[in-house]
């Protein structure tokens, strides 16, 4: 992500974000606010505290219904779909401006909602936002065809074109509500397609606000419609429903199954960033006080609730202690908290459901011979907290070091002087191949090494997203990239049309 100078603590602009969740919301369906069908609505809870944040509308499939025909509407309506491409970006660009003008009330919405700090949302989560916006917005004007030479006998002018691919449902999870929703539906725009965002029931309050600024920057009506509601009634009607021609989700890999046979019917485009466990290898030649803040990092921030999280942690034997020792350190000095809280460093996990299912996972580890070198509890207050953990001595077969845990949880294991083949096979044996880390100075082992990961993502030395990167999954860790040339080529179908001239 954008790297930012945090010079000082930014000042929440927490009034204006509780006035907003007060509001009664509603659904924003073809330009237009309105009451779900059902008339029903549901709560949201802060989750380091468990105070009631906001009640939101509960769309069910009536509103999918009016939602995908208010899309459909958009793209043969010629306010949407005749917009010159260089119009598409001037509403892209002014998005980014009135997204960055809001940035701290966004960022109290984030923290109220989903329990991040307030100095990450403010200085991590909102730039690459607004940066995905300026980004995208770039290629709206650049979605060119090829021209083609053809073989076949007669005299031939024949080309590609990009065009939308149509109506796209996008769902989106709660561990980066903002950075997420925008990184859907900004190349989605970019690209003249008509959205339908459906943000995660636990976080709706920051892609409610983004709505009302799409309104206020002028997108015509129906090219971006906001859905609030659960995955499986209003996720899974748009996924299932024959208007959409294509759904782009982020989160579980259990979802991302249910995704791939709802989408079957009408043989919708899928694009799916699922779970991970990214390995983070540490040669003996590394910058080992680089490697061991990198590594923290990687696992600790967010509470460890990032698809690519550090989870395994892979360290040559000669550093393996000192490495240890010093990630363990930081997660015992990790002040725990509620995200507006000045020295807050992590909040909380997203609810007690999760810190439990956190837990389990630290207890059957240790219960099957794990060695605890940090954490490994929960932290008391209202709210659901987890200290950060450490563990060794786990093996290849325990749940901990195999599934995704999305929590602070860290699996270290050490290796010897095996060639980058055998570590590369280690760190490779897992059903998931979102991200790799790797910390060295060795160019020729980086390089090597690199090659032989199977991972969407590996960073070498450190570095994150970016809006021009693409990212996304090997194996289980989904379908497709998001971000940089792939992330907008996704929203496109490739015509080709031949003329006999
Ligand atoms: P997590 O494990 O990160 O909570 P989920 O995969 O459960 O992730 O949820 C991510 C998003 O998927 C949320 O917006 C949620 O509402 C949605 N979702 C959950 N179940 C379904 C489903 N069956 N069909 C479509 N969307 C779903």
């Amino acid at each position: 992500m954008s790297t930012q100078t945090l010079e000082k603590p930014p000042v929440p602009a927490l009034d204006e974000a509780r006035a907003f969740a007060a509001r009664r919301h509603q659904l924003f369906i073809g330009g237009r606010w309105v009451e779900p069908q059902s008339g029903e609505r549901f709560a949201t809870h802060d989750p380091a505290t468990g105070a009631h944040v906001a009640d939101v509308a509960k769309a069910m499939e009536a509103d999918v219904d009016l939602a995908v025909h208010a899309a459909r509407a958009a793209m043969e309506d010629t306010a949407w779909a005749e917009m010159k491409p260089n119009a598409r970006a001037l509403l892209l660009n002014r998005l980014a401006d009135a997204l960055e003008r809001h940035a701290d009330e966004f960022a109290a919405l984030e923290t109220m909602d989903q329990g991040k700090p307030v100095r990450d949302a403010r200085f991590f989560d909102l730039p690459y936002a607004v940066d995905l916006l300026r980004y995208n917005a770039g290629w709206a004007t650049k979605l060119n065809g090829e021209s083609i030479s053809l073989s076949g006998p007669g005299t031939w002018h024949a080309f590609t074109v990009r065009e939308p691919i149509g109506v796209v449902a996008q769902i989106v999870p709660w561990n980066a509500p903002i950075a997420m929703a925008v990184a859907k539906i900004a190349p989605a725009l970019a690209a003249g397609c008509a959205v339908i965002l459906k943000p995660a029931e636990e976080t709706p309050m920051t892609a409610l606000r983004l709505a009302h600024l799409i309104e206020e920057v002028g997108f015509p009506a129906g090219a971006f419609n906001l859905l609030t509601g659960f995955g499986d009634s209003a996720g899974a009607a748009l996924t299932a429903h024959p208007g959409v021609d294509k759904v782009t989700f982020t989160g579980s890999t259990e979802v991302g199954r249910l995704i791939i046979n709802a989408a079957a019917g009408n043989f919708k485009r899928v694009t799916l960033e699922l779970g991970g466990k990214t390995p983070c290898i540490i040669l003996p030649d590394a910058d080992v006080g680089a490697a061991i803040q990198g590594a923290a990092r990687s696992i600790f921030s967010n509470a460890g609730q990032i698809c690519n999280a550090g989870s395994r942690l892979f360290v040559h034997r000669n550093i393996f202690e000192q490495v240890v020792e010093g990630v363990s350190a930081i997660a015992e000095g990790t002040k725990v908290g509620g995200g507006f809280d000045a020295d807050t460093q992590m909040g909380p996990v997203i609810s007690s459901t999760q810190r439990e299912r956190i837990l389990g996972y630290v207890k059957g580890g240790l219960e099957a011979g794990a060695t605890l070198r940090a954490g490994g509890r929960e932290i008391g207050g209202p709210g659901a907290f987890v200290a950060p953990t450490v563990l060794t001595d786990t093996d290849a077969q325990m749940a901990v070091r195999r599934e995704e845990i999305f929590g602070p949880v860290l699996c270290a294991m050490s290796f010897g002087d095996e060639d980058l083949e055998q570590i590369a096979r280690d760190a490779n044996a897992s059903d998931y191949g979102l991200g790799a880390v790797i910390w060295t100075n060795n160019l020729s082992a980086a390089h090597r090494l690199a090659r032989k990961l199977k991972a969407g993502t590996v960073r070498v030395n450190g570095g994150g997203l970016d809006p021009a990167l693409p990212f996304g999954g090997f194996k289980q860790s989904g379908w497709g990239r998001e971000n940089g040339r792939e992330g907008i080529d996704a929203y496109t179908e490739v015509k080709s049309i031949a003329m006999a001239i």
